[in-house]
């Protein structure tokens, strides 16, 4: 399967040098490793402030190719859907799956050897068994209230 994410034209290992701020547009989106996890509901407990994810996609989710089915014009579908850039970052990350990329450098942390920029193909994710490709349900058809049902553990 073709990559959707362009990861032509940036050069090696950008990331090691570079501040997330300092990146630009195609270097920032090359860093996405297209895990589909961030499609996916979590559920935040009040009191500890603790974060599930679960295996119930957003209803845009592709679960086949694991990626959006209408990326461009999400929005005008699901309003919600956060645009994930350097100044909101620092908002996100607590909830980010452990292996995405953006909150591994926003930790001070390295990529992943299976990040498709260091393995030279998108495949190497779902060979590492940390995609959610063919791994989750549409949030169409489970309740709300069953989506503790559904709680993954990470990284999968
Ligand atoms: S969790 Fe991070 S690395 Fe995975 S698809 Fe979302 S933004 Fe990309
Ligand atoms: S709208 Fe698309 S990018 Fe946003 S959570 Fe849903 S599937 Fe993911």
């Amino acid at each position: 399967m073709s990559d959707p994410i362009d990861r032509s034209g940036v050069a090696p290992r950008f990331w090691e040098d570079k501040r997330l701020e300092d990146m630009s547009p195609a270097e920032w989106e090359a860093l996405c490793d297209g895990c589909g996890k961030c499609c996916l509901n979590k559920l935040e407990d009040e009191d500890t402030g603790e974060v599930a994810l679960t295996r119930v996609a957003c209803r845009l989710f592709d679960d086949s190719t694991c990626r959006c089915a209408r990326y461009a014009t999400r929005h005008a579908y699901v309003p919600e859907c956060i645009v994930l850039s350097p100044s909101t970052i620092a908002d996100h990350a607590y909830w980010l799956p452990a292996t995405c990329a953006y909150r591994l450098l926003w930790e001070g942390r390295r990529l992943e050897p299976w990040h498709p920029l260091i393995s030279g193909t998108a495949e190497s994710v779902h060979r590492a068994g940390v995609s959610m490709r063919r791994a989750t349900v549409s949030e169409a058809a489970i309740d709300d209230e069953d989506w503790e049902d559904h709680i993954i553990e990470e990284p999968v």
